[in-house]
């Protein structure tokens, strides 16, 4: 089946994946392409609409990026956005300016012709997002201003007859109030879509797309039992079955029944799955550790060692597949294929694997959408809403030395926490929980007698980017019996405190 398309092309603007995202969010299929990619493979793509994106340029400057005025030739509807209005004005013949003392950044409040059709049964005046050094002087031919701002005349702009749209500011972001329904009546007032695509067509389409690129050749992950890794290890498995080896590192810090739960998801899977449980390893390597950095690096380095080993068992491989998902390529430097973040504990790992080319299916998706492909490709739900959790695992959970003992107690406690959080229909609010095992040790009296035993520490944060969170206002009778459980259930856990520091100045992990 063939699906309406969307074709967004990068202008090299901040927020260009956030537009495919937003075009994706009203179910019509998405690309995103250069505007380097010549007319004819355009043409052939058959998009229903086209999309500019912003970008850092002035576009009647020299260098600055421009097509082929074929583009326009098209017949197909075309919305600009800023640097993209900017050009579509400038291609036809209108003229751009600098702005000087009219730029406009951040909140700005803007005014619609509700006539046209991307304004269409909104309100007549609301908040756009704005971030202009340029702006449009003169329209070409044809066009009229439906939408200004007090310092924009031409905050938005069209041609109806021809289908061409632009504004000067962000609709993609979620500060332009009305934004998300701006581009819907493009998408389907102006271009004429359907909505005819799901997350169950996307992982049909990369299924399809991983099986061209790899053909016969074998491919390889590192599996962390997390949600991208284990997603991408679906999708694969999906697409290239035995093709496929996954190498799964149990280090032996995971949560509960863990490392047993990511074996049951995928050993049966028809991937060719190793699990390496190399608990002993690790801890005996760990033993007497105390110092937090000294931990991070002898498990992520022990990692990087176990999983060549298995590695070289399985000797020359095609493709590396890694679970990178949007934001780390954004962070990692966007667009750059070359750099590769250091993911799930395996930093450097391309040095030593040998392998040809790296497959990242999950690169154009964000957090939340994987969690959709996940589902979509029947991937349990307990992974799929498995929350962040660090490589060194309960390593960093574990204040001052760590020992079997001590990890055994904090896994029992730990899911006595999750347990009744998830009871408490509280597991999708609070972004991250989790107990952390203190170093200290207090008096207390149980059945009569004396104890001397750990104080067992709860955390749980709300956050939307992990880089600030505050602590979450757990109910005290959540919290109460999540104590009492505790207390009762694990022994050589007596005392019981919740972390109420945000982050800053504390860090969401103790260690
Ligand atoms: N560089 C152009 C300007 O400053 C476009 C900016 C953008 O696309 N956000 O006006």
């Amino acid at each position: 089946m063939t699906h309406e398309k969307i074709l967004v092309i990068d202008f090299g603007g901040q927020y260009n994946q956030l537009i495919a995202r937003r075009v994706r969010e009203h179910k019509i299929y998405c690309e995103v392409k250069s505007y380097k990619t010549p007319i004819e493979e355009i043409r052939n793509m058959n998009p229903k609409g086209i999309i500019f994106t912003g970008g850092p340029n002035s576009v009647y400057l020299d260098n600055s990026p421009r097509m082929d005025r074929e583009i326009f030739e098209l017949g197909v509807p075309i919305l600009g956005i800023c640097y993209g209005a900017q050009f579509l004005v400038y291609g036809l013949g209108g003229k751009i300016e600098e702005a000087n003392d009219t730029a406009e950044f951040g909140r700005t409040d803007c005014e619609f012709d509700k006539k046209s059709l991307i304004f269409k049964n909104l309100k007549k005046k609301s908040v756009v997002w704005m971030s202009h050094n340029d702006h449009i002087a003169t329209l070409p031919e044809g066009f009229r201003a439906v939408g200004h701002s007090e310092k924009c005349p031409y905050g938005a702009i069209e041609n109806a007859e021809k289908k061409f749209y632009g504004v000067q500011f962000h609709p993609e972001v979620n500060h332009t109030e009305e934004g998300f329904a701006m581009l819907g009546n493009f998408l389907y007032n102006v271009c004429g879509c359907k909505g005819d695509w799901t997350m169950e067509e996307y992982a049909q389409t990369a299924i399809r797309e991983i099986r061209e690129k790899v053909g016969g050749g074998k491919a390889l992950l590192a599996l962390s039992g997390g949600v991208d890794s284990s997603v991408a290890c679906k999708l694969l498995a999906k697409a290239i079955g035995s093709q496929l080896t996954c190498i799964f590192v149990d280090h032996g810090l995971m949560r509960k029944n863990e490392g047993d739960e990511v074996e049951e998801a995928f050993a049966g899977s028809g991937v060719n799955f190793v699990r390496v449980n190399a608990g002993e390893r690790f801890l005996g390597k760990l033993k007497g550790v105390t110092e937090p950095e000294a931990k991070r690096k002898i498990i992520g380095e022990e990692f990087i060692r176990v999983f060549e080993e298995e590695a070289k068992k399985i000797g020359k491989v095609d493709f590396l597949v890694q679970g990178t998902i949007y934001p780390d390529v954004i962070e990692s430097g966007l667009g750059d294929a070359a750099v590769i973040k250091s993911h799930h504990n395996v930093g450097g790992l391309p040095d030593y694997v040998d392998f040809k080319e790296i497959i990242e299916p999950l690169r154009m998706l964000f957090k939340d959408e994987v969690r959709k492909l996940g589902i979509a490709l029947g991937l349990d739900e307990k992974l799929v809403w498995r929350q962040p959790f660090p490589g060194p695992g309960l390593a960093i959970r574990i204040i001052g030395d760590i020992t079997p003992e001590k990890v055994t107690l904090l896994q029992d406690a730990d899911a006595i926490f999750r347990e009744e959080i998830a009871a408490a229909h509280l597991d999708r609010d609070i972004n991250q929980y989790f107990a952390v095992l203190t170093n200290m040790r207090s008096v207390g009296v149980m059945g009569d007698g004396r104890t001397y035993d750990y104080t067992l520490a709860l955390r749980g944060v709300s956050t939307t980017d992990f880089m600030t969170a505050d602590f979450s206002r757990i109910p005290y009778d959540v919290l109460e019996k999540v104590s009492t459980r505790i207390v009762n259930e694990v022994k050589h856990i007596n005392r019981i405190v919740y972390d109420i520091t945000s982050k800053p100045p504390a860090t969401i992990e103790w260690e």
